[in-house]
């Protein structure tokens, strides 16, 4: 079978494929970094890794520096420490750096999300900054789907991509305005998100683990090794070949990421 060619050049190659794993969304701060990173060499999965604060920004910038083939670094503040994070400083140099602005976004979990939250001021600043520069953003939206897609519609930003989308009309708004989603590997059991699979745009899809988020239904399994069973079960889902549904997902995140992703 003719395999659809990247984009990319520089994109490590998939030993058996010839197309390459992203794992389009994950933290890099747990205890087993080191063995996650030997992971992805060893296979070729390229790391979309995000900070949460300017701590974890700081290690997944430097952890680019030590794997640059590897992982392309995002840093921001997340919704659980807007609290903590309003001294935004650090943010715009750090984002010259990056290719690109996450974990950012809303969620009512941790703070109020209303106009006048920190969480929305936080968000706001970010989204600027991210607008200025030009980069692709990584949003969570857990709980806030319509609330971030209110706030993300005032601005004119570059690539955006809603990470592990759970709710089904903000997935056709999100669509509409051609914003990227990436699937978790709750997909593998959870009947809402295969539904919202199905519907989704082939064109606008990648494939997330998440990491450190173990999966109970799979044994508590966690890391970009979840990543191939994703791509599988988008493909079972859409009806299309393994090896044409990889090759999509990559370019999918080649675009996303722009020429933020060359290094
Ligand atoms: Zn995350």
């Amino acid at each position: 079978m003719r395999r659809k060619a990247i984009e990319w050049a520089e994109i490590p190659l998939y030993l058996w494929s010839g197309v390459s794993f992203v794992d389009s969304h994950l933290h890099l701060d747990s205890r087993d970094v080191d063995e996650l990173m030997g992971f992805a060499e060893a296979t070729g999965t390229m790391l979309f890794a995000c900070g949460i604060d300017r701590k974890t920004s700081e290690q997944v910038l430097s952890l680019r520096t030590k794997h640059p083939k590897t992982v392309r670094p995002f840093v921001g503040v997340h919704p659980s420490e807007a609290l903590k994070g309003r001294d935004l400083r650090w943010f715009g140099p750090s984002l010259d750096k990056a290719a690109g602005a996450g974990e950012i976004g809303l969620d009512p979990t941790y703070s109020p999300t209303g106009e006048r939250s920190a969480q929305r001021e936080v968000l706001r600043r970010q989204l600027e900054v991210a607008q200025n520069r030009g980069k692709p953003v990584q949003v969570h939206s857990r709980n806030a789907e319509q609330e971030c897609l209110e706030v993300l519609g005032t601005f004119n930003l570059g690539n955006v991509l809603m990470h592990w989308l759970e709710d089904e009309a903000a997935l056709a708004h999100a669509s509409e305005r051609g914003y990227y989603v990436s699937f978790s590997p709750a997909l593998l059991y959870s009947g809402r998100l295969q539904r919202m699979a199905r519907r989704s745009d082939p064109d606008l899809v990648l494939a997330e683990s998440d990491s450190p988020v173990s999966y109970g239904p799979l044994g508590g399994v966690h890391g970009p090794s979840l990543v191939p069973s994703v791509i599988y079960k988008l493909s079972e889902l859409w009806g299309k070949p393994f090896d044409d549904t990889l090759a999509a997902t990559a370019s999918n995140a080649v675009r996303f990421i722009g020429s933020a992703g060359k290094g």
